[in-house]
């Protein structure tokens, strides 16, 4: 399964993708925690990406393609993965679609912009692997530190009130027209965001049919 997360910052397409990737044994390409990774070691992508990311601003597509493209060659990826904030733009898209990369679902969680706006106020991160958890929904067994591998929890830059307004707006400019692109190619799937991540995932795998 080639499967597409869209949704706004905040719709839980992380935490939707962790629980996905188990479940069918694929991975996760998460293109906000590949560059995370890159800006924490200071590499070449790492420090491109810096100023854009703490604004709240999309990278530039040719950064991002050149990163999917490169993670989708692992072989861990030949039996299918799961792509969380990619693409984001038109221009995105197409390049999967140049890349003969023919996928099967691009499914989109909707979401109310002032559910984003308080939700991400709760948001923790694992400055490590990149888990994500939610001091109300979602809360690691110990207070600040990650399940999976201990580290400690952080607050995103980006998840700051004033830049999560900005990067809602960029999702309504430039990645929302991405739901008719996989609608006109008959690949768009939605549901509709519930109050807990249980249901949210029911309403996904019913959606999917798994
Ligand atoms: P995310 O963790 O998916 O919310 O991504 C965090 C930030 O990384 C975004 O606000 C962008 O600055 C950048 N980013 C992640 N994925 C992309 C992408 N596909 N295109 C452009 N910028 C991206």
């Amino acid at each position: 399964m080639k499967l597409i997360l869209l949704g706004a910052p905040g719709a839980g397409k992380g935490t939707q993708a962790e629980i996905l990737s188990r479940k069918l044994g694929i991975p996760t390409i998460s293109t906000g925690n590949i560059l995370r990774a890159a800006m924490k070691n200071g590499t070449p992508v790492g420090l491109k990406a810096k100023s854009y990311v703490e604004a709240g601003a999309l990278v530039p597509d040719d950064v991002i393609i050149g990163i999917v493209e490169e993670r989708l060659a692992e072989g861990d990826c030949a039996n299918g993965y799961i792509l969380d904030g990619m693409p984001r733009t038109i221009p995105q898209a197409e390049a999967l679609e140049k890349a003969g990369i023919d996928i099967d679902c691009a499914l989109s969680i909707e979401i109310a912009d002032e559910v984003i706006v308080e939700r991400m106020s709760g948001r923790r991160t694992c400055t490590n692997c990149g888990a994500t958890y939610h001091v109300v929904s979602a809360p690691p067994k110990a207070e600040g530190k990650c399940d999976n591998c201990g580290a400690e929890l952080s607050i995103r830059k980006d998840d700051a009130p004033e830049t999560v307004k900005s990067r809602l707006e960029v999702y309504h400019k430039e990645t929302e027209p991405l739901k008719a692109f996989y609608a006109e190619r008959g690949k768009l799937k939605s549901v509709e965001n519930q109050p807990t991540i249980e249901a949210t995932t029911a309403e996904i795998e019913k959606a999917l049919g798994i």
